[in-house]
C-alpha cells in the first residue's frame, strides 16, 4: 500500500457493514481507521433498529406472558396497566450500552482507531472530519463507505416525536398511547404494529399496497395476519395517508384519499428509508448517488470510483444488519486480497413479529413464475408434543422441494423460534441437501428441529398421491 496516505483503509461508519470491513482489514494487518459522527459506537443496527427494536420485542413478551398468568385480559381496550414506556426503554438502553462497548473493546483490540466526527470527502483521497472539538484532514489509499439509512419522512406530515414518530422517535416515547396508527406495512412497521398491539394498543395497519411484504410465502403471510387481528390490530390494506392532523386533545387524525379520517393518539411512520450520503459529499469523490441516496456499485460492493467500497443499507435491498456484516467483509476482502463473492448466496429473512417468521430461498410464487415444477411439505406445530409444550398452536413449516431430485429450493417457518430454526433448513438447502437428510438422520426429540422431519414426511407423501 502506498505510505505517503495516512492510512489504508478508512472505514465511514461503526454499524454492522463498517465494523466488519474494519476488523476484517485490520486481520490483514492494513492501517485502518474508522469514523463516527456520533458520540456512540453501533450504528442503527444497536442504537435505534436491530438490536433496540428486538430488546423492546423481548420486554414486550415478557410483560404479556406476565399479564397472562396474571389472567388479565390481552384485549386493545386494556393497555398493559402501570407500564412505563421509560422504565422498558431504560432496560433495553443498558443492554444496548453494553453491546456498544463490546463493539468499541474489538476495535481496540484489534489496534482500529475511532476517530469522531462527520467525515466528507475533499477529494478521492481525503477526508475532512469534523466534530464539536476540532476539524481534521485525513487521508487514506481506499474507502469503505457504511454510513447507514435514515427514516424517510414525508415532507407533509408535521413529525413532533410526540405523536407523530417516525422508527427514531418512537424509541423516545414517554408513556404508551391508548391508540395508535402505523402507516406502512414492511418489515420495521409491521414489528412496531405487532409490539405496541401486544401492549394492548389499539392497533392500525395501513399501508398503501392491497397486499404486504409480497416477498414472504402467502399461507404463512396469512397466518401471520390472523395472528395479528387476535392481537386486535386492524387493516387498512389499499388506502393512501394524505396528511395528518393534530388537535389540543392530544388526538392525531390520519386523512385517507377518499376522505375518510382514522383518529388515535399517536402514529408512526415506517415508509421507506433513504441513504445517509448528503454529507458525505461523494461528488468530491467521483460518486453519484441514486434518487434515495443509495451508492450504486458493480454487485461486489465496489463503487463507480474503484478505491472506494459501499456496504450496507447505502446500497439498498436487503438493507439488514446480517448482511451489512457480510458485505464488509467481502469489500475489505476484494480491497486486499482478491475480489471475493458470497459462496452460499441465499439471504434468510426474519420478522420479529409476533409470531416470529423467517424464510429461505423459493417461495410457491417464484417457482411457478420461473416455471419450476415444484412440491410442499408441511408440518403444523400443533400436530406435535414440541409445538403443545410452546404453546405454539400457529406455528408452521413448509418446505418447497423438486419432486424428481427432492432437492430444497425453499424454506418458510412461522412460529417460535422462527428465526433460529431457519438455520438448520438453510446449512441443508445451501449444502445441496434434499428431504433425505431430514427423514434418515436422528435429530434431537422433542425440539424444533424435528419440525423439518415431519414436513419432509409430509412432503414424501404428497409425492405418493
Ligand atoms: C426498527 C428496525 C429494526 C431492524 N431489525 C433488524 C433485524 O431484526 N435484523 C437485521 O438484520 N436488521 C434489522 N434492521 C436493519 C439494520 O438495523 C440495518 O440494516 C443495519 O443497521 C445497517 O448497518 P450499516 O452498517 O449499513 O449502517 P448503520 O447501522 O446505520 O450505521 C451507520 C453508521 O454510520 C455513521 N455515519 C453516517 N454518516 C456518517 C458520516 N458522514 N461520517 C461519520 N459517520 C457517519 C452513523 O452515525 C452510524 O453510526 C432493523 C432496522 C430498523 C430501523
Amino acid at each position: 500500500m502506498n505510505p505517503s496516505y495516512d492510512y489504508d483503509v478508512i472505514v465511514v461508519g461503526t454499524g454492522p457493514g463498517g465494523c466488519s470491513a474494519a476488523l476484517e482489514a485490520a486481520s490483514m494487518e492494513k492501517r485502518v481507521a474508522v469514523v463516527e459522527q456520533k458520540g456512540c459506537i453501533g450504528g442503527v443496527s444497536i442504537h435505534k433498529g436491530t438490536i433496540t427494536s428486538k430488546l423492546l420485542r423481548q420486554s414486550v413478551l415478557s410483560l404479556s406472558l406476565a399479564r397472562q398468568s396474571l389472567l388479565l385480559p390481552m384485549s386493545p381496550s386494556t393497555p398493559s396497566p402501570g407500564l412505563d414506556m421509560t422504565h422498558l426503554l431504560s432496560q433495553v438502553e443498558a443492554v444496548i450500552s453494553t453491546d456498544s462497548e463490546a463493539v468499541m473493546w474489538k476495535l481496540g483490540r484489534s489496534g482500529v482507531p475511532i476517530i469522531f466526527g462527520q467525515a466528507t470527502f475533499v477529494d478521492p483521497h481525503t477526508m475532512i472530519v469534523t466534530s464539536d472539538f476540532d476539524t481534521q484532514y485525513i487521508t487514506a489509499e481506499a474507502f469503505i463507505l457504511s454510513p447507514g439509512s435514515s427514516p424517510f419522512r414525508p415532507p407533509s406530515i408535521p413529525f413532533d416525536g410526540h405523536f407523530v414518530f417516525d422508527s427514531n422517535d418512537i424509541l423516545s416515547l414517554k408513556s404508551i398511547p391508548r391508540s395508535l396508527i402505523v402507516v406502512g406495512g414492511g418489515v420495521i412497521g409491521l414489528e412496531y404494529a405487532n409490539m405496541f398491539a401486544a401492549l394492548g394498543v389499539e392497533t392500525t395497519l395501513i399501508d398503501r399496497d392491497p397486499e404486504l411484504l409480497d416477498f414472504v410465502d402467502r399461507e404463512i403471510m396469512e397466518i401471520l395476519c390472523q395472528s395479528m387481528s387476535a392481537l386486535g390490530i386492524t387493516f387498512r390494506l389499499g388506502a393512501v395517508v394524505e396528511s395528518v392532523s393534530k388537535d389540543d386533545n392530544h388526538q392525531v387524525t390520519a386523512h385517507l384519499a377518499g376522505g375518510e379520517n382514522v383518529p388515535s393518539e399517536g402514529i408512526l411512520f415506517c415508509v421507506g428509508r433513504y441513504g445517509n450520503t448528503k454529507k458525505l459529499k461523494l461528488d468530491k469523490a467521483g460518486i453519484h448517488v441514486d434518487k434515495r441516496g443509495l451508492i450504486p456499485h458493480d454487485g461486489s460492493f465496489r463503487t463507480s470510483a474503484p478505491h472506494i467500497f459501499a456496504v450496507g443499507d447505502v446500497v439498498g435491498f436487503p438493507s439488514l444488519s446480517s448482511t451489512a456484516m457480510v458485505q464488509g467483509r467481502i469489500a475489505a476482502r476484494s480491497l486486499f486480497e482478491k475480489e471475493a463473492t458470497l459462496k452460499f448466496p441465499h439471504v434468510p429473512h426474519a420478522l420479529f413479529t409476533i409470531p416470529e417468521i423467517s424464510m429461505i430461498g423459493s417461495t410457491e410464487r417464484d417457482v411457478t413464475s420461473q416455471k419450476i415444477s415444484y412440491e410442499v411439505g408441511r408440518a403444523h406445530f400443533y400436530d406435535t408434543a414440541t409445538g403443545h409444550m410452546l404453546q405454539d398452536s400457529q406455528g408452521m413449516i413448509k418446505l418447497v422441494f423438486r419432486p424428481d431430485t427432492l432437492e430444497i429450493l425453499g424454506v418458510h417457518i412461522i412460529g417460535s423460534t422462527a428465526a433460529e430454526i431457519i438455520h438448520m433448513g438453510q446449512a441443508v438447502m445451501e449444502l445441496g441437501g434434499t428431504l433425505e437428510y431430514f427423514t434418515e438422520t436422528v435429530l434431537n426429540y422433542p425440539t424444533l428441529a424435528g419440525f423439518y422431519r415431519q414436513a419432509a414426511l409430509d412432503g414424501l407423501k404428497m409425492l405418493e398421491r
